[in-house]
């Protein structure tokens, strides 16, 4: 059948572009050439010069429809995964089921579909789609013709092909309207397309947050009660939408977007739990506004580092819990954060190679109130201080800790060698991170009230 499909697709490939699409000329669109990037333009020149169609699509020409900068340049095309690797020396075809070719210039990847179809297929004989028992798609590596590759994205705005040859965009489902109308607006049946892949709700919030677009009441309108289905989702899926949120630029938004809808159940359970708890709130709110402040900024951010963020409100709980009941600061942190690691396998899979960073970050914080002697400057040469100083400035933000202990590192650092011995507390010893921690064991533990 497959075969079938692949004859009747190729057989036709210098036929006129799909049905139903809208043409769009230069003057109507904006987009210029040199907003695409040298090495997705080579690609497209050199199918072209082999007869082939080829376009710039997807997230790349919505960035530039809306003014921003395109994180990546993806390539449709009528030509087969082989017939575009024998045209680049530097590229090979990746994946097994679906193929995409990736094509290297200089450092850079572009990555080269074929036109894919998954909407309803022409006969009746080709809608056999297996899905699953929730209506999942299985499969989806059939080739097809343009407009089914439209037909088969998830977005109005996320269909749009730019043929640089012409400066053209092709519309085939008012894309360009609803970007100028800052709508995200799901192609076909939002309840069918959702259960073809749930990941689509994922994906509606991250967009929603990223673009900061309303979304259209027909696209929300299922996902509430559709939300359950990402439970059959492979968590290294979800691990990879969350992480994509996370570091849109927009997580603070996008987090609260995907609460909204319901679907942080999914996704970051515990969001209910931090965010009804005032200083976890706040928290949470300092380390993704700094993490969305870095990646706009093009700093560097990394996933332990934000991972370590968001459990860290639970983790705290759980470490003045056990200190309450009688465990010294330290092996009660390692408790806590064993505890909390564990829960968190089943619920989020945040992925173990992680693990280490978050609990060196962690580990690191109650050093910091230890300020006299030669501790300090131990801290100061230990390779994560960097990441443990920016959590302990998190916590400060927050009210966890004093804010006077985040400055008195910020100040430590720029000091001189003169200053910084003038700075260092009398006792050289750890100091008491709360008033009771020399609790003799067998004291009174539960029930008491923290001191604040
Ligand atoms: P970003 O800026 O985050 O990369 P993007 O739109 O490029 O946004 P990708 O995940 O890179 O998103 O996907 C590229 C394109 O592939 C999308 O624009 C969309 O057309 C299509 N696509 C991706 N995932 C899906 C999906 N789950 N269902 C349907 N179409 C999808
Ligand atoms: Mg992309």
């Amino acid at each position: 059948m497959i075969r079938s499909i692949i004859s009747k697709v190729f057989g036709r490939k210098r036929s006129a572009s799909g049905t139903g699409a809208r043409i769009l000329p230069r003057a109507e669109h904006g987009i210029s050439r040199n907003g695409i990037d040298d090495c997705a333009l080579k690609v497209c020149e050199t199918l072209a010069a082999s007869g082939y169609k080829s376009y710039v699509v997807g997230g790349a020409v919505r960035d530039l429809l809306l003014g921003i900068a395109p994180k990546d340049f993806d390539v449709a095309t009528d030509a087969t995964p082989e017939q575009v690797r024998k045209l680049f020396r530097r590229s090979r075809i990746i994946g097994r089921r679906f193929q995409i070719v990736h094509v290297m210039c200089g450092r850079e990847t572009i990555e080269v579909t074929t036109f894919r179809a998954n909407g309803q297929k022409e006969s009746e004989e080709e809608d056999e789609r297996p899905t699953d028992e929730h209506g999942r798609l299985l499969s989806d590596n059939v080739f097809g013709s343009m407009a089914d590759d439209a037909a088969r994205r998830d977005f109005s705005i996320n269909a749009l092909y730019y043929d640089p040859a012409r400066e053209e965009v092709h519309d085939y489902f008012g894309g360009v309207e609803d970007c100028r109308k800052r709508v995200l607006r799901m192609i076909g049946d939002p309840e069918t397309r959702y259960r073809e892949d749930p990941v689509r709700m994922l994906r509606a919030a991250r967009f929603a947050a990223k673009l900061d677009f309303r979304i259209d009441e027909a696209t929300r309108a299922p996902v509430a009660r559709l939300a359950p289905l990402l439970a059959n989702i492979p968590r290294a899926r979800i691990f990879d939408e969350a992480l994509k949120l996370l570091l849109s630029g927009h997580a603070l938004r996008g987090v609260h977007q995907l609460r909204a809808e319901g679907l942080h159940h999914g996704m970051l359970p515990l969001l209910d739990t931090i965010l009804d708890d005032p200083t976890g709130e706040r928290f949470i709110t300092a380390a993704l506004r700094s993490t969305d402040q870095r990646i706009q900024s093009d700093r560097p951010s990394s996933p332990a580092f934000l991972f370590a963020s968001l459990l860290w409100p639970q983790v705290a709980t759980r470490w003045r819990a056990l200190e309450s009941a009688g465990e010294k600061p330290q092996p009660a942190l390692f408790l806590a954060m064993d505890d909390v690691l564990d829960a968190q396998r089943h619920q989020l899979a945040i992925p173990r190679r992680y693990d280490g960073m978050m609990k060196e970050i962690w580990a690191l914080q109650p050093r910091f109130e230890q300020r006299g002697g030669q501790r300090p400057y131990r801290l100061l040469e230990h390779p994560r201080f960097r990441a443990a100083y920016d959590f302990l400035l998190l916590r400060a933000e927050s009210g966890e800790v004093e804010a006077e202990l985040g400055e008195w590192w910020t100040r430590f650092q720029e000091a001189d060698e003169q200053a910084r011995a003038g700075m260092l507390t009398a006792d050289s010893g750890p100091k008491p991170r709360r008033k009771r921690r020399r609790r003799k064991s067998g004291e009174a533990s539960d029930g008491e009230a923290q001191p604040a």
